[in-house]
């Protein structure tokens, strides 16, 4: 019998994927099931960009790229943050990588192991603790509450700072709350964070573009105070209906870039060259495709949150970003899998419980916004009629 390394069993998973399968399944059987599980754009990736990858396959561009990256995608990058933030950085610190999770799994490889502590939001995307444990560092959650509308409060995070603390995870716009944090709090955590220049943070903000409302995304990069500690997570993925293209990218400290370039060769070697000069294509194309996805997004955000605090059960507060709610269902006097069961089963309807997101997502369930307008209304009336 085979035996993996004793650390296999300490690698956890996203049930998101779990839930997507159960409903296929489903649906084969001949059920009828509206996926508001799936955290990916239900639109499809814009004809230029698609173009731009389909030009470049019958260009040639079949061989390796550099390990980084192309280099006039990088420079893209870095023209694309000066234009948002009206930063500069430089291209060597950008390291283009599949998806937005490599850069995770590298950042918490890089800062993980025996004896060190990393901060990471819960509830929180799930690849975070799962590769917290695979280290053998010790997990510190920190609670992002219902109360502070999902935002994460800087004292939260300072307070469990101790010697043994490497790497602190932050992420805004979230998954699954769609919170987003304020500038107060930003700039609190900043000038705390900034004394303690041996501690890394990743600031995971591939749900950057997905902000409505008043609501604005200010980037940890618009802070030079903690560039030499920062890692900046973005990408293609959720802005640019991408997911399966696998295209992401990171800003490094200068420190860390030897670091991570070396990971990428010793892993994936290169994003595929095609999938390059579509993330190019995006970046310096036309955005009217985008624009047009952000608005539908959040004519849908607000209708979610109607909807679904429409029933008297549920508790839902308005979220800021990303393409997701999280209502309180403690009301139901249903625990978050119960309700993930039964609405999946009697309802047809795929949502996502909030504990696959960590022990704060007790009493919570993630609902993707990412469907058609119809289809949500229709999931909501029938989860309606469970009641
Ligand atoms: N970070 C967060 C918060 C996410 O929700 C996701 C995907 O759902 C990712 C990163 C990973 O993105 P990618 O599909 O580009 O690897």
């Amino acid at each position: 019998m085979l035996q993996v390394a004793k650390k296999m069993e300490r690698l956890g998973t996203e049930s998101a994927f779990e839930v997507l399968a159960r409903a296929q399944k489903l649906s084969q059987q001949g059920k009828d099931i509206i996926n508001l599980g799936i955290g990916q754009p239900d639109f499809k990736t814009p004809g230029n960009i698609v173009e731009a990858g389909r030009k470049a396959l019958k260009d040639g561009h079949h061989s390796y790229t550099p390990a980084n990256g192309l280099p006039e995608l990088r420079e893209a990058v870095t023209f694309d943050l000066k234009r948002r933030y009206q930063v500069d950085v430089d291209a060597e610190n950008v390291i283009i990588v599949p998806g937005g999770k490599p850069t995770m799994f590298f950042s918490i490889v890089m800062f993980g192991g025996q004896n060190s502590e990393i901060i990471y939001p819960d509830p929180g995307f799930p690849i975070y603790s799962s590769l917290i444990n695979f280290t053998g560092s010790r997990p510190v959650p920190i609670n992002i509450k219902e109360s502070n509308n999902f935002s994460f409060r800087a004292d939260d995070i300072l307070e469990k700072i101790t010697p043994n603390t490497t790497l602190i995870i932050i992420n805004s716009p979230a998954n699954p709350t769609g919170g987003v944090t304020t500038k107060l709090e930003l700039d609190k955590f900043v000038k705390e964070i900034s004394k303690y220049p041996s501690i890394a943070i990743l600031s995971d903000e591939i749900y950057s573009h997905m902000v409505y409302g008043n609501t604005k995304h200010i980037s940890l990069l618009e802070y030079p105070e903690i560039r030499d500690q920062l890692i900046l997570l973005d990408g293609w993925s959720k802005t640019y209906a991408m997911t399966g293209w696998r295209i992401g990218y990171a800003v490094w400290p200068k420190t860390l870039v030897q670091h991570v370039t070396r990971l990428c060769i010793n892993s994936h070697s290169c994003v595929n060259a095609a999938t390059q000069y579509a993330g190019l294509e995006a970046l310096t194309g036309s955005h009217n495709d985008i624009c047009r996805m952000l608005e539908e997004f959040d004519q849908r955000r607000l209708m979610i949150h109607k909807e679904l605090n429409s029933i008297p059960q549920f508790k839902c507060v308005m979220p800021g970003g990303a393409f997701y709610a999280f209502p309180n269902i403690k009301g139901t006097g249903l625990s978050s899998e119960e309700a993930q069961n039964l609405f999946l089963n009697e309802a047809g309807v795929a949502t996502i419980a909030g504990t696959s997101f960590g022990n704060a997502g007790r009493g919570y369930l993630r609902f993707s916004y990412a469907n058609s307008a119809s289809n949500i209304m229709e999931a909501l009336k029938r989860i309606r009629k469970v009641f």
